[in-house]
């Protein structure tokens, strides 16, 4: 197993983490704590020692599972990380009694990693109301949190906001190579770099969708190397990152904790020519599953009154977060202009520089907003 050492504070994280997320389950819902503990063993004995829970996860039983999972082994030989929720939380006293609970649930006396769940614009203000980081920092000061952090999903002006605000000693973004220019993570990684803070990576396959691509783009990793797994080089773009510290896997199956453990063990950074490869690989996925309008709004005059640029922006959008919900509310924010209201009349055809089958895709787009309902 690759490690890397944290230098503030001597830790030698391993850099595959586990995240206790998406851990197997039974039929009803609930954790199979049978498989779930042995892909735990799998890492463990094969080097892992970064364990990532948190108070929501599997309705809040991965805490416990996690805390049950770990305890047969000697205490300090694995990190254990755990986050506030402050969404979850109607009063400033919650937050102790969350925490407090947490410690019980997960069975232990201190969190080597803590941090503020999904911090964004709001729930910052929320922490900076309640002096959420204060009442944690003295936990830090006791020793009860050993580091603390942040995982974050908002723009690089707020996490910049917040990396100025306080003393943090690491914080979580989601980096993949699709996140890297859409979600701007290459900015929100330069600004933790550039304070010197450890960067932990969230969602190094983008929820899974990096593990499978199109044929094309597969054929093009795969000549470079055949034995490899798809999402091992999802796996490896983010872990050749200096700055980062560990990538957070929430692994369900034995084959993706051995495929992951594979792709760790005797690590090797991307090179030059991979990137490349990868890149190419991307470009094959984003031109085979996006609709590339460029909102140069050409088509914007069409006679049944379609948002025909919109429309496509939330489609694109989608394919990236996978929420068919957000999805739905997006399209309906449309009103009259949506994508069912196109006659097929045409018209915008030859307006679009980018050759678009406009009609064909709003269509498309109408069936699947359909299908989701
Ligand atoms: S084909 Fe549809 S989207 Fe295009 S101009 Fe006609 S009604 Fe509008
Ligand atoms: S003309 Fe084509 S590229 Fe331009 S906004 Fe319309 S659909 Fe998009």
């Amino acid at each position: 197993m690759e490690y890397r050492t944290y230098k503030k504070n001597g830790n030698k994280v391993s850099l595959l983490g586990f995240g206790a997320m998406r851990l197997p389950t039974l039929e009803n819902g609930e954790i199979d704590e049978e498989r779930a503990q042995k892909l735990i063993d799998l890492a463990y004995d094969s080097g892992v020692n970064y364990y990532d829970t948190a108070y929501m996860y599997h309705d809040g039983k991965s805490q416990s599972f996690l805390g049950k999972a770990l305890k047969k082994y000697d205490r300090e030989s694995y990190f254990i990380t755990n986050k506030m929720p402050v969404w979850m939380c109607d009063t400033k006293e919650d937050v102790d009694r969350i925490f407090n609970e947490q410690l019980k649930l997960c069975g232990v006396e201190y969190f080597d990693y803590y941090l503020i769940h999904s911090l964004d614009s709001d729930k910052w203000d929320k922490c900076l109301e309640w002096n959420v980081y204060e009442y944690l920092d003295e936990k830090r000061k006791q020793g009860i949190i050993r580091n603390l952090g942040f995982s974050f999903h908002h723009t690089p002006d707020v996490l910049e906001r917040i990396v100025n605000a306080k003393q943090w000693d690491f914080a979580q973004i989601q980096l993949n190579y699709l996140d890297w220019e859409y979600q701007d993570a290459k900015t929100q990684y330069e600004i933790l770099e550039k304070n010197s803070i450890p960067c932990i990576v969230m969602e190094p396959v983008h929820g899974g969708a990096l593990a499978k691509l199109p044929d094309e783009a597969e054929s093009v990793l795969k000549e470079v190397k055949p034995e490899n797994s798809i999402a091992s080089w999802a796996i490896r773009y983010c872990a050749s990152f200096p700055n980062v510290l560990t990538v957070l896997s929430g692994m369900s199956t034995e084959e993706q904790v051995v495929d992951n453990l594979k792709t760790m063990t005797n690590f090797e950074k991307l090179s030059d020519k991979e990137q490349e490869v990868l890149q190419q690989a991307l470009h094959i996925y984003k031109s085979t599953t996006l609709i590339p309008c460029t909102n140069c709004k050409y088509c914007i005059d069409c006679p049944a009154n379609v948002n025909i640029p919109e429309v496509f922006r939330f489609y694109n959008d989608y394919k990236f977060n996978g929420n068919p919900q957000w999805l739905l509310y997006n399209l309906s924010t449309l009103g009259d202009r949506g994508s069912e209201n196109c006659v097929g009349c045409g018209a915008c055809l030859e307006k679009c520089p980018q050759k678009i089958n406009i009609p064909e895709q709003l269509s498309k787009i109408t069936e699947l907003a359909n299908s989701l309902k």
